[in-house]
């Protein structure tokens, strides 16, 4: 990694000094920006190929770092709309690199760049690093948490096919979630 590409990060902060930042400067101590390609890397925990950002917002629940880049700098994300890379870099988190859309919007976006839904994806053809190893986890793997957060997507009427490509869960286990026959103690 490159010096450019080493966020401000928090050796340089007590924990006191960290509690009485705004939530908006903790974000910004974990992203790094890259000036090649103008993206804003989140350099905190990544979770299925997602940043996570803990903002204290759902307590205990990271929220997708994108996401809440997203909501910082445009407002709240219209309800059944998905945040979507203009860069394909899942964990960048420049508000300008992100757009609101359906899923159809999303999907023809994918295509004009020549990634498709079902097939490899692009993003990761380039960035092979990045990938995390194991990302489709057995559901015992799963934390309530997550469950918990898929339970919310599903809720706000996002289409399983996206929530299974955003977590790696199976649409087929994501299908019994949403009908209640999995997972239904959380
Ligand atoms: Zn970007």
């Amino acid at each position: 990694m490159s010096e450019q590409l080493r966020p401000l990060f928090d050796e340089r902060f007590t924990e006191r000094e960290r509690e009485a930042m705004t939530i908006e400067s903790r974000f910004s101590l974990l992203v790094a920006k890259d000036p090649s390609s103008d993206c804003w890397i989140w350099m905190g925990n990544v979770s299925r190929k997602y940043g996570r950002f803990f903002s204290g917002r759902r307590p205990m629940i990271g929220e997708r770092a994108h996401r809440f880049a997203f909501e910082i700098a445009h407002g709240p994300v219209p309800k059944g709309l998905l945040v979507c890379h203009r860069c394909d870099n899942p964990l960048c988190v420049n508000p300008d690199h992100l757009w609101a859309g359906t899923s159809a919007q999303n999907n023809a976006d994918r295509s004009a760049k020549g990634r498709s839904t079902s097939g490899a994806d692009h993003w990761r053809q380039r960035h092979p690093e990045r990938v995390l190893r194991g990302v489709r986890h057995p559901m015992a793997k799963h934390t309530a948490a997550e469950i918990t957060e898929v339970k919310r997507l599903i809720a706000d009427g996002q289409r399983l096919v996206d929530i299974a490509r955003e977590t790696g869960i199976s649409k087929d286990t994501l299908s019994k979630i949403k009908r209640g026959i999995q997972w239904t103690s959380i």
